[in-house]
């Protein structure tokens, strides 16, 4: 007789909450070591005891975290990378002699300036699109000649809204792969890979940690091919892997990603709702906002998860939009996104002369403080600025 209630399968909130359910063997602590060697010792054959040989292969606290992001993503395999911009730059690498890579116009601007870097040596070609822009897309993309195609979605800095199935049909008519960059809104969100993705990149410094204490990136696949493997023997000759240390801040910090990511989203939908109409603002570009031309797709893409990013014009000039930045009590005056804490930054400082960015854009990161907090600060930061 099969033993009753035994064979319900947890939600990944739940599976996510307890690190996958982990116990120690030996012990049977509920959290993981920091397992911090850097080499291993071969058993009593001088044969290895684990896949693992030294610290540049990764280890078991790396791994356990990988097996939190695999879940989530609903993937065959994740990589934790030092950085986003580690992970993103493997996949750079990765890349054959001349290939042709189609990317956004305006992305993230390290993302960016690694492919312009590799384009400028002649070492790739780039074409571009508008960000959602699928018809561009599709006119950019070399049929049996583009290798990969890029899309990040929602995208820096106006959150345009990539349709990720019709990009990955474009990409695949085409025999490219496609990648996404979901990092504003992470796979308890969105399901890249489920979607048509081919590889699924996250900036996990962002919400998957959560707390703006670690840089981390990763990469997420179903075709674990020889692509796959390059991806790792980059990293491994690289040195890139995401040490122990950061790995176990970053599972730690997983644990509570839908509480925080939940938060976050209505916070968000609640400011932008308040803010649209301001007469100090010209707009809010905000997914979760019916104006916003990518509302309905985010909607589907997300389940209305629609997360923390967005941003707004201020009315005036570029310095009336750096006031408000500096004016910001509550809000730290702060590039990155997706931590517990609110942050502000004025874009075209941050990213530099010759990115292409309206002066006058402010970039939030929602937190998990209380709303009325946050509508408060920029309510008086506003009115001084103006
Ligand atoms: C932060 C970020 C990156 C780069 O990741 P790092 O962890 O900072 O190296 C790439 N893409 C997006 C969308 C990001 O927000």
């Amino acid at each position: 007789m099969a033993k009753p209630g035994s064979n319900r399968r947890p939600s990944p909130a739940t599976r996510i909450a307890q690190a996958l359910r982990y116990i120690d063997e030996d012990t049977g602590a509920i959290i993981p070591p920091i397992q911090l060697t850097a080499t291993y010792a071969r058993d009593a054959d001088y044969k290895n005891r684990k896949p693992y040989y030294y610290k540049r292969d990764g280890g078991p606290t790396t791994e356990q975290a990988e097996a939190v992001i695999a879940d989530l993503e609903d993937a065959a395999d994740s990589l934790l990378f030092s950085s986003g911009m580690s992970a993103a730059s493997a996949v750079i690498e990765q890349l054959a002699a001349g290939a042709h890579v189609v990317i956004p116009r305006v992305m993230y601007h390290g993302v960016l300036m690694q492919f312009r870097r590799y384009e400028a040596k002649g070492r790739l070609r780039l074409s571009t699109y508008d960000a959602g822009n699928l018809d561009q897309m599709a006119a950019a993309v070399l049929r049996g000649d583009t290798a990969l195609v890029w899309a990040e979605t929602p995208n820096n800095p106006d959150w345009a809204v990539t349709d990720i199935a019709a990009a990955a049909k474009i990409a695949h008519d085409a025999g490219a792969l496609l990648l996404t960059d979901c990092t504003a809104t992470p796979p308890c969100a969105t399901k890249a890979l489920a979607l048509g993705a081919d590889i699924s990149f996250h900036s996990a410094t962002k919400y998957l940690n959560g707390h703006s204490d670690i840089t981390a990136g990763v990469l997420s696949t179903n075709a674990t091919n020889a692509m796959w493997e390059d991806f790792f023997e980059i990293r491994k000759l690289q040195g890139t892997v995401l040490q122990a240390f950061d790995a176990w801040l970053l599972l730690r910090g997983m644990r509570t990603l839908f509480l925080r990511y939940d938060r976050s989203t209505k916070s968000a939908v609640t400011l932008a709702h308040h803010l649209e109409g301001h007469p100090g603002i010209v707009s809010v570009l905000y997914p979760g906002l019916p104006s916003h031309p990518g509302h309905e797709v985010a909607k589907r893409q997300t389940g209305g998860q629609y997360g923390g990013m967005l941003s707004i014009l201020v009315k005036g000039s570029e310095q009336t939009a750096i006031d408000v930045a500096r004016f910001c009590e509550v809000f730290f005056p702060a590039t990155s996104l997706g931590g517990v804490e609110s942050l502000i930054e004025h874009r075209k400082t941050v990213s530099g002369e010759g990115f292409p960015v309206d002066p006058r854009l402010l970039r939030l990161s929602i937190g998990i403080e209380d709303v009325a907090d946050l509508i408060a600060d920029l309510e008086q930061a506003l009115d001084r600025a103006k």
